[in-house]
């Protein structure tokens, strides 16, 4: 089964983040995302043992719940002297609170109790599985994968969950530490996205104004405006697209104040209510207003 021009996807995830960065990826091929809970579907409990199995679960529960193609992802931490830990569980790590403070030193003792804090320190991989399924039971798995190391105190207040800890090869920084644009440039969630892309969109022709924009990171851009958390990495993106329309001005869909203010307004009146914070959502209308009409 393919995906073609002028299709709905559903995205299975109630987070606005996650559909706003899928929206991102999929509009210049002619799609449009919409979630479940503007279709009013309930997720499922992931009960599965795999991230594979999760992903699916949802992706195959949306698909059926609406009678359109459905895209779900599950993601996590794997550490390798846990034997996988947390893994499935990342989430559920960090208790009813969603404390990764909590989360992070649980995996810091686990390794302590093990003797796994090596000098190199110990081996661990983030991952991100999508998932996409067509109502009739059919449906794809994408995968992405970064591997790296873990250090002991985190490091850093970027990102989430338990960026602070991990350091990618090649690198001596923790994802807690980057930009999110560096991060997100290398992330398990933006290879899944690429090998979910290569196979299902590349074959779609996209549009004039994203082929015009082949110069400009705009993935990378949304993918950092979708998990900007804190109102000060909302400035720095604001400076970013500053110094991207000095580099790319000519490949922005509305370069001149004008276009680009009338644009942004429509792209605020489009916004839709969810409980982000008002800065990202300002943020992402500002990246929008420079490629959409
Ligand atoms: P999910 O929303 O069920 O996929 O849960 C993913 C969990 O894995 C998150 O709550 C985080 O704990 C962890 N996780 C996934 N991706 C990342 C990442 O990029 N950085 C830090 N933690 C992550």
């Amino acid at each position: 089964m393919q995906l073609s021009r002028g299709m709905k996807l559903v995205v299975a995830s109630h987070n606005p983040g996650k559909v706003w960065e899928i929206n991102q990826l999929i509009q210049p091929y002619g799609l449009d995302a919409v979630s479940v809970g503007e279709l009013g579907l309930a997720e499922p409990e992931e009960t599965e043992p795999t991230f594979a199995g999760n992903a699916r679960l949802k992706a195959v529960a949306a698909a059926e719940g609406s009678g359109l193609p459905a895209l779900a992802d599950d993601s996590g931490l794997e550490v390798e002297c846990l034997d996988g830990a947390p893994g499935i569980y990342s989430a559920r790590w960090a208790g009813p609170g969603k404390d990764f403070g909590i989360a992070m030193k649980k995996v810091a003792d686990e390794i302590t109790a093990r003797q796994g804090w090596t000098a190199e320190g110990p081996r661990a991989n983030f991952i991100s599985v999508l998932c996409l399924a067509w109502p009739g039971g059919e449906s794809r798995i994408f995968e992405g994968k970064v591997f790296g190391h873990l250090v002991w105190p985190a490091r850093g207040g970027n990102g989430f969950g338990y960026d602070p800890m991990f350091v990618p090869d090649g690198d001596t920084r923790t994802f807690g530490e980057m930009e999110p644009r560096d991060k997100y440039a290398i992330s398990h969630r933006t290879r899944a996205f690429a090998a979910f892309k290569a196979s299902m969109l590349d074959g779609i022709a996209a549009s004039p104004v994203a082929q015009a924009n082949s110069g400009r990171d705009v993935e990378a851009f949304a993918a950092a405006a979708a998990s900007l958390s804190t109102r000060v990495e909302a400035a720095t993106f604001v400076s970013r697209l500053k110094d991207d329309l000095a580099a790319h001005g000519s490949e922005w869909r509305n370069g001149t104040l004008e276009s680009y203010l009338d644009a942004l307004a429509r792209e605020l009146q489009r916004t839709p209510s969810s409980d982000e914070p008002a800065w990202r959502q300002l943020t992402k209308a500002m990246l929008a207003a420079s490629t959409n009409d």
